[in-house]
């Protein structure tokens, strides 16, 4: 591990000052970067991939109505700082924002869960071994050294949102939920505050992979807000993975829908372990809206989902599994009782 200073922060905005001294490198290139529960970035700090010169630590801001779940009319506002086990656990989510609890539940360990932020965790990197190795030639990393995954072991690799440059998969559970939920991120940066869907929080790789998130240098993510629709309780995560504890998602699926007796009337869906980003099937949700779910409608939207996956040589498997995780998600939900 490079040699790095330290520094806490309880102010929101002297934070933000502090980090955008670092010039106008992306964020997680920059020489100085934000840690919360630090369980994705010492990682990559110790493997050599993250380089931070100056570590600002915001755990402070927890103390404050970063660190707060608060239920309004609307919908939901979680505070960045707020721990992943302590959402997971939350009456209010388990009850009206089921696939949020899950989303949560189902990642990493307790241990892990306990200290890791939404904030960090909606910006974990990905587990690309070739990332992670620092030997591999890799455009994520090093940009313009190439993609060590392309010919190599790609069975953990994305098969949609992919580029020639790279096709690291997305890994974390949480941002599914948000995005089939229509969440919205509110932040503090150089500019002030701003909100965007959380959508437009990560990049596709495109050809520059290794600038992950719209986020300007120095822009700390203060808020997340989920609003609540009648598709908000009957929300449900399926999560696949080649172990049942303590692994990220072979194939995942969140959906929300809202129905009237068996006819969608709207539905909502994610795909996790499968794409770049987190990533919403707009086109299998249209072809739901109006039809009675049943097995054929939902294997017939797990069809359009997969429609433009490009698999490569290890990971063929993950469109069948993905399409199976999907139409098993879709009639779970379907079959809730709410
Ligand atoms: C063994 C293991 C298994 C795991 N399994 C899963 C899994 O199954 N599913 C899953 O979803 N996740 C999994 N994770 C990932 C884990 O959930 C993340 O490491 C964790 O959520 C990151 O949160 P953190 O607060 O520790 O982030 P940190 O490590 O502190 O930060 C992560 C990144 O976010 C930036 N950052 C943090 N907070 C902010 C903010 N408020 N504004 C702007 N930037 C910020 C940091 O600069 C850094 O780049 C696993 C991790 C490990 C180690
Ligand atoms: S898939 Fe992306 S992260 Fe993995 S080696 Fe290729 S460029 Fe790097």
């Amino acid at each position: 591990m490079q040699p790095f200073s330290y520094q806490r922060s309880g102010d929101a905005r002297a934070a933000v000052r502090a980090a955008t001294r670092a010039g106008a490198a992306p964020p997680t290139e920059a020489p100085i970067q934000f840690i919360a529960g630090g369980t994705n970035m010492t990682d990559y700090m110790k493997l050599g991939v993250a380089r931070p010169e100056v570590l600002i630590d915001i755990n402070e801001l927890g103390r404050q109505d970063y660190g707060r779940i608060e239920l309004e009319e609307g919908g939901l506002r979680l505070g960045a700082l707020v721990r992943m086990a302590e959402a997971q656990e939350h009456p209010k989510i388990l009850a009206d924002y089921p696939v949020v609890a899950q989303t949560l539940a189902l990642a990493a360990s307790q241990q892990i869960r306990n200290m890791a932020s939404l904030g960090g965790n909606v910006l974990q990197r990905t587990r690309c071994e070739y990332f992670r190795g620092t030997a591999f030639p890799c455009n994520k990393r090093n940009p313009g050294s190439g993609c060590a995954a392309l010919q190599g072991i790609n069975r953990e690799h994305a098969v949609l949102g992919t580029s020639e440059a790279c096709i690291a998969t997305y890994h974390g559970d949480f941002a599914q939920a948000l995005i089939a939920l229509d969440a919205t991120v509110e932040t503090l940066g150089p500019g002030g505050r701003r909100q965007f869907r959380f959508s437009d929080l990560h990049r596709l790789p495109g050809e520059t992979p290794n600038i992950e998130t719209n986020l300007e240098p120095g822009e700390l993510i203060t808020f997340i807000r989920v609003p609540a629709g009648p598709h908000t309780r009957r929300s449900h995560y399926v999560k696949i993975r080649d172990r049942e504890s303590y692994q990220f998602a072979v194939a995942s699926a969140a959906v929300a829908l809202d129905l009237d007796g068996d006819t969608v009337r709207d539905a909502r869906i994610a795909l996790g372990g499968l794409a770049t980003v987190p990533w919403r099937a707009r086109e299998a949700e249209a072809a739901l809206r109006g039809k009675a779910l049943d097995e054929e409608a939902a294997l017939a939207a797990a069809e359009i989902a997969f429609a433009p996956a490009k698999p490569r040589e290890h990971n063929a498997f993950k469109v069948a599994a993905g399409k199976q995780t999907l139409v098993r998600a879709l009639l779970e939900t379907r079959a809730m009782q709410i």
